[in-house]
């Protein structure tokens, strides 16, 4: 490597730069050698090495790489933290967390938290039937809690009924009254005594993306009334007892610790009531909602939080604690729903450049003598460019290329004169962006030069298929290049996918406290990949993303680090072969391959093309459909 290429620029320079430290939550860091490594049990892997291994058992880009260290470690931090604020403050209850399988559903998800969590009693939330039958499938510890939201049909309460008789700890949460008659009659006839919990509807009000999920017109939760009648019902059928949880969701993401403190509270006060009323609660869940820190900014905006776990977890505990106190009530077990804070850390989405347009002169012709006129006024924009008159010259530059435009569109300017106005017109506003860093005010007209003049990288991956709440919801993920940092990013640039859709971009990226439209970038090397990967996407982008463009899954690739630094390809999956998404949309691939072979034949009976011809066709049709959906390289 060439030291004097970087010696001004180190990797604590780019740690700085990319946020590294603030968002990566101890699990990411760079090494010495200008690599992204996944820090777990004190060792550091560098992901380029795993790229590299990958390569080898030709599984390519993009990838969307697990490290299953990291989903362990966020399900020991989240109960060891309960566990140890129960302690602190002497609260009597325990905490019992479950993880919300509709969060992420794959099952090397669901299997490695059933696995790592058996120590913990980690159980599942579930909110359809494919959720319960993949939690009842997959559990194996006793007495681990399944708590079950959402619509509730017969067949979907005989399944909570057995997994009781099986020995877990099964609720039924009811979200609507329609669910009681049945789950009393289904009870009776199988003779197993149900264990059932009320969803409430929560007038906190919380801030962030998800806030109409709590507040009146939620469709989520029991109304005052609807609980009453709840209770009188349970009551007549002599099972009052089986009501033992109390559920609140407020919703996800809550950037604000107070906002859930105050949710805390309300959760609180029902359950003293339902106490009162007779009701033999012993459970409190209270939801989802843990937030992750995306931009590392530590603040009360929606894609950060303002607190730690610790600190989420202290607040429950001392909230409830005291709260329930003034009643004397017992505590009651602790349960939350924490989906997103547990597995957005654990998957990291990687894919390579495949080429980058810059917006830059590439050819300045020296004059000649029988230049255009434009073209002189074009060349002689610098020479008057000075701070007082950036202003002018930005306007200049733009009425004089346009001028050209149209001089062309009416035949009076060739296209070689054409090229030389772009080349000029793009001089002149590098030069004008250069002088606007050193200026203390930028006129407004100018501020978008910036991202006018980025680079466009286009990054092999689709943005639909793998990043979806980049486009629906604005979301930020943190997006760095996986090697090259002790070389300075001496580019800015927007990322484009490859959708061939004008949506299928990201010009929105972490800065600190703020939001940038261009991230800093490396140049290309010739003969060289430059990776970068898009941290934090475990939670909610997998089974979201979807087949725009007909581009499918991609390769999966679980990997688990060993305590010695090395690390083992524990799982992979081949992502969609096109056969496959072309079959998603109702095609039938093997018709296909026996019409494009007559369609062949045809061409050969005709005498177009040799049967020899026909061979080769067919099998490149064969091999592509094959192959994968996205851009491959071949070696
Ligand atoms: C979606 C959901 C969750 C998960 O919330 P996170 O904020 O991702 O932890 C938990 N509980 C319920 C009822 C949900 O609908």
């Amino acid at each position: 490597m060439n030291q004097q290429d970087h010696s001004h620029w180190d990797t604590e320079q780019s740690s700085e730069l990319y946020g590294i430290k603030r968002w990566g939550n101890s699990y990411f860091g760079l090494s010495t050698d200008g690599k992204v490594t996944a820090n777990t049990l004190n060792t550091e892997v560098a992901l380029l090495d795993i790229v590299e291994g990958m390569v080898e058992r030709d599984l390519q880009m993009p990838v969307l790489l697990r490290i299953e260290n990291i989903l362990d470690a966020q399900i020991m931090r989240l109960n060891e933290a309960f566990r140890r604020s129960i302690k602190m403050l002497g609260y009597q209850g325990q905490y019992r967390g479950v993880y919300p399988i509709k969060v992420n559903q794959q099952a090397q998800i669901i299997e490695e938290i059933a696995a790592f969590g058996a120590r913990y009693q980690h159980g599942f939330e579930v909110g359809s039937k494919p959720e319960m039958i993949a939690a009842l499938s997959t559990l194996e510890e006793p007495g681990s809690l399944i708590i079950c939201n959402g619509y509730k049909d017969q067949e979907f309460i005989e399944l909570g009924l057995q997994a009781i008789k099986l020995g877990f700890r099964c609720f039924f949460v009811i979200e609507t009254p329609t669910e009681l008659p049945i789950i009393i009659e289904r009870s009776k006839v199988l003779n197993i005594e149900p264990t059932i919990g009320v969803r409430i509807k929560m007038t906190t009000k919380v801030s962030g993306h998800w806030k109409p999920t709590s507040s009146d017109r939620s469709v989520f939760g029991l109304s005052a009334t609807q609980l009453i009648d709840i209770v009188d019902t349970l009551k007549q059928e002599d099972m009052l007892h089986c009501l033992q949880l109390l559920h609140c969701h407020l919703g996800s993401q809550i950037p604000n610790i107070q906002e859930i403190r105050n949710g805390v509270v309300e959760a609180c006060r029902y359950y003293a009531d339902l106490v009162k009323e007779g009701a033999a609660l012993s459970h409190i869940d209270l939801g989802g909602g843990l937030a992750v820190d995306y931009t590392g900014a530590q603040n009360n905006d929606d894609q950060s939080r303002n607190y730690s776990l610790d600190e989420y977890c202290e607040d429950l505990v001392d909230t409830l604690k005291h709260t329930l106190d003034e009643y004397n009530i017992p505590h009651p077990t602790i349960i939350t729903e924490s989906g997103r804070a547990t597995v957005a850390y654990t998957s990291v989405l990687l894919f390579n450049i495949l080429e980058t347009t810059t917006f830059e002169p590439t050819n300045l012709p020296e004059p000649t003598a029988d230049e255009h006129p434009l073209l002189i006024k074009l060349r002689e924009i610098k020479g008057y460019l000075t701070p007082n008159r950036v202003q002018e010259c930005y306007n200049d530059a733009h009425y004089y290329r346009d001028e050209v435009r149209e001089l062309f569109k009416r035949g009076q300017v060739n296209l070689r004169e054409q090229s030389i106005a772009e080349n000029r017109f793009f001089d002149a506003l590098h030069r004008i962006k250069d002088l606007l860093n050193d200026m203390e005010h930028t006129p407004q007209d100018l501020e978008g030069l910036k991202l006018s003049l980025a680079d466009i990288y286009y990054g092999n991956f689709s943005l639909f298929q793998s990043l979806p709440d980049i486009w629906a919801i604005d979301q930020l993920f943190p997006i760095m290049p996986i090697h090259r940092l002790n070389e300075e990013p001496t580019r800015q640039a927007v990322i484009a996918d490859i959708t061939c859709d004008c949506d299928g971009k990201i010009d929105r990226f972490i800065d600190g406290h703020q939001v940038a439209q261009t991230l800093p970038l490396h140049p290309l090397k010739v003969g060289e990949e430059y990776y970068l990967g898009v941290f934090l996407v475990g939670a909610y982008q997998e089974t979201l993303g979807d087949l725009h463009n007909l581009f499918g899954d991609t390769n999966v690739v679980s990997v688990r680090l060993n305590s010695d630094g090395s690390f083992d390809f524990a799982k992979e999956i081949h992502g969609d072969t096109i056969a496959d998404v072309l079959s998603y949309v109702e095609y039938h691939p093997k018709e296909m391959q026996l019409r494009y072979r007559n369609t062949a034949e045809r061409a050969v009976k005709e005498g177009r093309i040799t049967a020899r011809d026909r061979q080769q066709m067919i099998k490149t049709f064969n091999a592509s459909m094959q192959g994968y959906t996205y851009y491959e390289k071949e070696d």
